[in-house]
């Protein structure tokens, strides 16, 4: 399932395509990810690790 983050909440956009990112909850994980089918931008976590997403895209 996957989340859209709340437009006022910031957080940088994939440093490869520019879009910003969605978040998927599976069964004991959040992984931040870009949308895009072809690129593999995730940072997969047991909290929604923004900070590490924002320094893998800054
Ligand atoms: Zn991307």
């Amino acid at each position: 399932m996957r989340i859209d983050i709340n437009p006022n909440f910031p957080i940088n956009n994939c440093k490869i395509c520019g879009i910003r990112p969605v978040v998927e909850q599976t069964k004991d994980r959040w992984t931040i990810l870009c949308p895009n089918p072809t690129c593999r931008n995730s940072v997969s976590d047991k909290i929604v690790n923004v900070p590490a997403w924002n320094k893998q895209n800054p």
